[in-house]
């Protein structure tokens, strides 16, 4: 910044309306590229973000299950991951005849599965 104004100063002090003319246009396209530095990185932590999302979740038995820190967390709907990547999830159906079915609140759908996988 205070080399802009030394060059400002400069430019005016020379007459040369031309070569600050320049200098501004120069400095329009710094402040530009500023701001698209500034969205191309928002945009790659975004996508970064999705990634790490998308890596975490495994498919075991029928149903999508998170790992985080370590430890496999979930059931997670596998119809809704697979749509929307929606994490949705999915809670023991009480009405069911075995211990093993999940409903999605979500989706509606019922799942009949085992045990998570061993972390
Ligand atoms: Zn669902």
């Amino acid at each position: 910044m205070e080399l802009t104004k030394e060059a400002k100063a400069y430019f005016k002090s020379k007459g040369d309306a031309e070569g600050l003319e320049k200098l501004i246009g120069i400095w329009e396209a710094l402040i530009n590229l500023k701001e698209r530095v500034s969205d191309l990185h928002d945009e790659n932590a975004d996508l970064r973000k999705r990634l790490e999302r998308e890596d975490s979740m495994h498919l075991h038995e029928a149903l999508q299950w998170r790992m985080k820190d370590g430890q496999y967390e979930g059931p997670f709907c596998p119809a809704c991951w697979g749509k929307d990547r929606a994490d949705v999830a999915m809670s023991l159906d009480a009405y069911a005849d075995c211990e093993s079915r999940y409903f999605c609140p979500a989706c509606k759908m019922n799942f009949h599965v085992g045990q998570a996988p061993v972390s």
